[in-house]
């Protein structure tokens, strides 16, 4: 494990129409890795500058080059995870972010030509690979489960089946997402407000010609939409809802502390014997497998450009340093 740490990248969307209606200003830049905020209320001398292992641009106006494709996340991020997990680690990605900020679009992305976001392309490549193995002689079976984390206990499986191929794949995605439960809140847009795991098991099976003895490699991806990170106060959101928000700030929190635990642990500052909140919630509990020891974890932070959602978005940029 020396070396290796959390990989962390964050990700600028284009304004959207309720942004432009609003005459936002952009409050982000970026230049190579880095980061940079400006405080609308202070332009001159508030800006803050982050450094992650990738800062993604996307145009804000249609004269403004520079926007990374949903390919290139995936080369990036998808890849090298992939890559981890052929070798027998197990990994998880992490969408995080305000409701709206781009999340589903970097996991999920849309139904068309160069518009799929990470999961349906390491599907399709998990797909690619198999056909290859097969030619090689070597097995192996998926499964796939996706999971919806509500709050402050409950764990819904939405479906959990083997799966032979990407159509297979693709079916159970979208039967999982319309599952999944969306609710809208006073922010007069869609709120994400549980957290959809989709995880895929695989096993590679090797048989030794020699001996005729199989090897087996078990790993399990995970991909993780998170639930929207505004707090519940700057919602408007009351009774219930207040309740969930307060449940889905305690599991991005104690995740939070997780992967930064890892993240030192990784870089050998901590000891494997130090605490790790794993029981602290939910979310993490479901997924201490995949966080513990033997595992990879990249997190995407998603960002809106907009001066209108400063304060989300600073907090977004320090939660995603914090992982690093
Ligand atoms: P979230 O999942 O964080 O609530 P979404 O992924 O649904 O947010 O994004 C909100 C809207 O912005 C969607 O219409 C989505 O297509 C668009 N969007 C988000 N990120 C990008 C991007 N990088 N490039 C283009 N459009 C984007």
């Amino acid at each position: 494990m020396a070396g290796a740490s959390v990989k962390v990248a964050v990700r600028v969307r284009p304004f959207n129409s309720r942004e432009t209606c609003r005459n936002a200003k952009c409050v982000i830049q970026m230049q190579g890795n880095t980061t940079c905020i400006s405080n609308p209320k202070q332009p001159k001398d508030g800006a803050k500058n982050f450094t992650f292992d990738y800062s993604y641009w996307s145009h804000t106006t249609a004269e403004d080059p520079g926007f990374v494709s949903q390919r290139q996340v995936y080369k990036d991020i998808g890849e090298e995870m992939l890559l981890h997990a052929f070798e027998g680690y197990n990994v998880c990605i992490f969408a995080y972010g305000q409701t709206g900020a781009g999340k589903s679009y970097t996991m999920m992305g849309k139904q068309e030509p160069g518009q799929e976001g990470i999961i349906p392309q390491v599907t399709l490549s998990r797909e690619n690979e198999r056909q290859r193995e097969s030619e090689k002689e070597v097995r192996h079976m998926e499964t796939v489960q996706i999971q919806q984390v509500m709050n402050p206990l409950v764990v819904e499986d939405l479906s959990k089946l083997a799966v032979t191929g990407f159509t297979d794949i693709r079916d159970l995605m979208d039967a999982g997402n319309k599952a999944r439960t969306v609710a809208a809140t006073n922010m007069n847009e869609t709120s994400s407000r549980s957290h959809a795991v989709f995880t895929i098991v695989f096993t590679q099976k090797r048989r030794d010609q020699l001996t005729s003895l199989d090897t087996e490699k078990v790993s399990k991806i995970s991909l993780v939409d998170l639930a929207g990170s505004e707090r519940a106060d700057s919602s408007g959101a009351r009774g219930t809802r207040l309740k969930e928000g307060a449940n889905i700030n305690k599991s991005l929190t104690t995740l939070g502390k997780v992967i930064s635990a890892l993240a030192e642990m990784q870089s050998n500052k901590k000891r494997k014997s130090d605490f790790i909140p794993y029981r602290d919630s939910v979310l993490t509990w479901l997924l201490k497998e995949n966080l513990g020891g033997n595992s990879r974890t990249a997190m995407i932070a998603a960002l809106s450009p907009a001066d209108i959602s400063y304060e989300e978005t600073l907090s977004t940029l320090r939660y995603a340093d914090r992982a690093k």
